[in-house]
């Protein structure tokens, strides 16, 4: 199996490329879903983040309340460090899992938005970076019915394109149609099959 990771800024267009992707034949991994699952209720995640951050964090059905514990992490370094010492294992090993499952002869995609930020760059055959200017992401991200302000916030705890491009092997520049995007991602889809 050959297996690339696809990152992008939140509304860079990342999700729209794995879409294609797989209409290609390419198998995703979608690390968000994965990072849900190791806290999910009733989890070994979640008891260790109740240990950490305290059982209040649980609600009456056992889920996590995800906002609250967001805001518990938000700004405080060593918590949020904490808060990765217990998930990025499970979502490595988790993963992993998913990785092995793959039929050799596919094509796989670990879509990952915290590529860079989890210190992942290196792993892979290689990086397809999606990138578009902050102005039409902010636009985009609103169009999918998220406040302006929340939007920036966001894009201002991600890495920056500059980090991301750093680990890059294709670059997709995701400002124009979406005809053009998928026009690009068809032209690396044929890249990747001749490495
Ligand atoms: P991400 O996964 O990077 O956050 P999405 O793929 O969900 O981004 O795209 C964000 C929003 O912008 C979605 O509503 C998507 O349909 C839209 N979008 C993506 N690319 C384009 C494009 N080239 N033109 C217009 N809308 C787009």
């Amino acid at each position: 199996m050959t297996l690339y990771a696809l990152t992008g800024g939140i509304g860079s267009g990342k999700s729209t490329v794995a879409r294609r992707l797989a209409e290609l034949g390419a198998v995703i991994v979608d690390a968000d879903a994965l990072a849900r699952e190791v806290l999910a209720v009733g989890s070994p995640g979640l008891a260790a983040v109740a240990d950490r951050f305290g059982a209040d964090l649980i609600d009456a059905d056992g889920a996590l309340n995800r906002a609250e514990l967001a805001s518990r992490v938000f700004g405080d370094p060593t918590a949020l460090a904490d808060l990765n010492a217990i998930t990025h294992p499970l979502i490595a090993a988790r993963s992993a899992e998913e990785f092995a499952r793959i039929p050799a002869e596919k094509v796989a995609i670990y879509d990952v938005a915290l590529l860079v930020e989890g210190g992942l760059g290196g792993r892979f055959d290689g990086v397809i970076v999606v990138e578009a200017t902050p102005e039409v992401r902010e636009q985009r991200l609103v169009g999918r019915g998220l406040d302006a302000a929340d939007a920036r916030a966001r894009m201002a705890r991600q890495a920056t394109d500059e980090q991301r491009r750093a680990v890059a092997t294709w670059v997709i520049d995701n400002s124009g149609s979406l005809e053009q995007l998928q026009d690009a991602v068809d032209a690396v889809w044929s890249e990747m099959g001749a490495r």
